[in-house]
Order: structure tokens, then sequence, then C-alpha cells
């Protein structure tokens, strides 16, 4: 029997670092910045954007995927938070494939709407 198992109570360092590392991560491995710009540019910009009117926080998404598109991430992230404070927060748990992705043009199109609530793998330096 180990340390880590014969201590009481609450107390940190339990389980190896790995394991810290597997059960913490996200669920899905967050786009690189040539995914997240082809990705971008699948969408349409539409005018009455239905991903907008599904959104509970109502987040311009054209406007950011238009700014990931232009590359111009941390202008994306500003649009993100300026409605929603929460945003990376909430872009983790967030059921997108109900929500945004699930109005999206291209869902009723193809089956397969723009990728709204993949991450990034670089995060915004604002
Ligand atoms: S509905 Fe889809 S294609 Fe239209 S603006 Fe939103 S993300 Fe882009």
């Amino acid at each position: 029997m180990t340390h880590s198992q014969l201590t009481p109570g609450v107390v940190p360092g339990r389980l190896p670092a790995e394991s810290y590392s597997a059960n913490f991560s996200d669920v899905s491995p967050p786009l690189d910045p040539h995914e997240a710009r082809v990705e971008a540019d699948r969408c349409y910009f539409c005018h009455d954007a239905p991903c907008i009117a599904a959104c509970p926080t109502s987040i311009d998404i054209p406007l950011f995927i238009r700014q990931i598109s232009t590359g111009t991430p941390d202008a994306a992230a500003r649009t993100i938070f300026h409605q929603n404070i929460l945003g990376g927060m909430c872009g983790r748990v967030c059921p997108t494939e109900n929500l945004c992705e699930g109005a999206c043009v291209r869902m009723e199109a193809e089956g397969k709407p723009v990728r709204i609530g993949a991450r990034s793998a670089m995060p915004p330096t604002i």
C-alpha cells in the first residue's frame, strides 16, 4: 500500500502526474492554426446568421469566424469576451451541437456544420 492510499482526508498529489493530465484534458483536441483557418473558410457569414439566434449569449459568431479567417485571433477572442466574459469556459461545456452548430446552415445543407465550438490550440494573448 502506498503513502497516498494511507493518507486520510483531502490531500494533493494522490495520483501520478500523467493521471491528472489525462483526467483534466479537453474532451476534443484543439484545432491547430491551419485547421482553424480552414474551418473558418467554410462559414458563409450569413446575414441573418441562425447560429447567433441559437446562441444563449448572442455572440456574433460570423464576426469572430471572419476574424479567425483573416488571421486576427485576438480580435476573435475580444468579440467573444465582449459578449460573454466566460467564453473560454463556456466554449468547453456548451452543447454547441444542439445550439449554434445545430442551427448552422451547413448542417442543414451538408449535415456537417462549421465547427463553431472547436477550440484553437493557440490561446489568445489578450
Ligand atoms: S450559420 Fe454557419 S455558415 Fe452561417 S454564419 Fe453561422 S457558422 Fe457561418
